[in-house]
């Protein structure tokens, strides 16, 4: 069995017995491992600290986003090993597209985007700002990196775009990162880091990875670090609430998990096209990466009385969905990741039916294409019917991490948004609608309550990156229970990264200060 090793202090380093093992989602099989045991957490961060810190804060924002193409060229030459790996963890060949190219793509919009940035190592706002009589004294802001180690902790199901989204915004504001991707399948991180390590691409210190527990790296962070937490929501809060942290007020911005959901509007009739785009997007949604997606539609909301039309028509798309090995042909939907997350998954799954009633799908299916469940973490897609979502509670709360809905029919629009709202605030919504008056409404109704909004129309659809896809350019993230955090949204994810100072004084001499526009931060 391969032995996965750390990417610290400028070289591979084994981690102490104990070791974790990474399983194959068909086969059950172990087939790595890896610790983090003997590591000196604040060793490594003071090695980013003073090593790869410098180096890129001298770097100007084009010479930054040159190293994210050089990044995306490298990785985008070593594409059928990273396929290789992805398929141990469940990965059907789309499923590892949007992890493997979506997670590259974001290098490049992140390079693209820097052609707005000025030629300098650190930004200005537009200033100065007059703050006297006789404008003698005044003010601007300057943006600089901060001067610690962006710390970015990675959930299991996207271990490349998890990494990748994040180094773009990292690396381009000008701080050095230590990855920590999810255990379970931190290989193709490891992977994607060895690929840049032996091309030489990175300056020394700028990335480190570690491979298994965090052991006590929150304990060594400071006011100048950086946390990027994916997970779920009860590592987010214990995280948040990291006694370490919370005294040096370490920046933390949490991206957790969601119940999202899909809202058919009342005007959308069954049999229309719109009525079937939703269909369509709701099935996709459930079996795209088995539904481990913190994007997935968990609550599919429909005007009352058409609920019965919802459920019959994505029956029959489901029910097309073969599931199975991905590698048998025909195969479109791969297991889980591993066995603890399907019994979790089917757990989830128990506490929804105590509520609503499955109508697809049977959690206890044991025998697929290619693969039986006793060694597999398969599970079959699970679409359930909740007819009384007010009285209900799990499905507004829980998240069966895997191909898992639940339909459910609300009253009017007010009654919509509230059920929506009930998720306690979400990574998306879909709206499903014709109407531009319904469209403005549920618009104004729901974007407190989310990170992003899909307003879809016929008029979208052809070209729709999908509901589930979060967009460098666009803001990912949600208030409230999806971890109250935000990242890419274009050029504002680099305000992780940095801060922003306000300077004041002589008008003259704050343009000064400035001026090289070339001048180190
Ligand atoms: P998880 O169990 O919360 O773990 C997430 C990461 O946190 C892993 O790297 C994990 O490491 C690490 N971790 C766990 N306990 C920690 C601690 N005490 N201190 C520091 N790090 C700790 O989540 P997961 O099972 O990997 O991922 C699935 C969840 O992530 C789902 O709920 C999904 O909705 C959510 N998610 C959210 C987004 C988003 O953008 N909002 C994106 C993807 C996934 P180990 O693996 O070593 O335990």
């Amino acid at each position: 069995m391969r032995t996965l090793d750390n990417y610290v202090l400028g070289g591979w380093h084994a981690g102490d017995a104990p070791h974790r093992t990474l399983t194959h989602a068909v086969t059950g099989e172990p087939i790595a491992q890896c610790s983090t045991g003997g590591l000196d957490f604040a060793r490594i961060l003071e090695y980013g600290r003073t090593e790869g810190g410098p180096a890129l804060r001298a770097m100007t924002f084009a010479e930054r986003a040159a190293l994210l193409k050089t990044i995306g060229k490298t990785l985008g030459e070593h594409l059928p090993s990273f396929y290789e790996i992805a398929a141990t963890y469940g990965a059907t060949k789309v499923d590892g597209w949007i992890d493997i190219e979506g997670g590259i793509g974001n290098l490049f919009a992140y390079a693209s985007l820097a052609k707005k940035l000025p030629a300098a190592t650190f930004r200005t706002d537009d200033g100065p700002t007059r703050l006297s009589k006789e404008g003698t004294f005044g003010g601007r802001h300057v943006i600089v990196p901060l001067e610690g180690v962006a710390v970015q902790i990675n959930a299991y199901n996207f271990p490349s775009w998890g990494m990748l989204e994040k180094l773009s915004q990292s690396l381009l504001a000008g701080m050095p990162a230590l990855v920590k991707p999810a255990t379970n399948t931190c290989w193709l991180a490891h992977r994607m880091v060895e690929v840049l390590h032996d091309a030489n691409v990175l300056p020394a210190g700028a990335l480190q990875l570690v491979c298994g527990s965090a052991g006590d790296m929150l304990d060594h962070m400071t006011c100048q670090d950086v946390l990027s937490f994916t997970g779920s929501a009860d590592t987010a809060n214990t995280i948040k609430t990291h006694a370490g942290l919370v005294e040096n007020a370490v920046r933390i911005n949490a991206e957790a998990d969601s119940i999202n959901s899909a809202l058919l509007a009342p005007d959308v009739e069954p049999g229309t096209p719109t009525f079937d785009l939703f269909v369509k997007e709701v099935a996709k949604e459930m079996t795209v990466k088995a539904g481990q997606k913190c994007t997935a539609i968990r609550r599919v909301l429909v005007p009352a009385g058409r609920e019965e039309a919802i459920v019959d028509a994505l029956k029959g798309r489901l029910a097309k969905v073969a599931v199975g090995d991905p590698a048998v042909d025909g195969v479109r939907m791969g297991p889980l990741v591993d066995l603890d997350a399907r019994d979790q998954a089917r757990a989830n799954v128990a506490k929804l039916a105590a509520e609503a009633t499955i109508v697809h799908g049977d959690p206890n299916r044991s025998d697929f294409e290619g693969g039986s469940a006793d060694t597999g973490a398969f599970l079959e897609p699970i679409l359930l019917h909740c007819t009384d979502p007010d009285a209900a509670t799990a499905v507004h709360s829980i998240e069966a991490f895997g191909p898992v809905s639940t339909v459910m029919g609300y009253r009017d629009l007010d009654h919509a948004c509230a059920l929506v709202r009930r998720g306690g605030g979400s990574l998306v919504t879909s709206i499903y609608t014709e109407d531009d008056a319904t469209a403005n409404t549920l618009t104004f109704a729901l974007a407190p309550w989310h990170g992003r909004l899909m307003v879809m129309s016929e008029a979208a659809a052809g070209e729709s990156t999908g509901h589930g896809s979060a967009m460098p350019q666009l803001v990912h993230g949600g208030p409230g229970r999806a971890g109250g955090g935000e990242e890419l949204g274009g050029l504002r994810g680099l305000a992780h990264y940095t801060i922003c100072t306000a300077l004041q004084g002589a008008p003259d001499r704050l343009e000064g200060i400035v001026a090289p526009a070339t001048g180190s931060a």
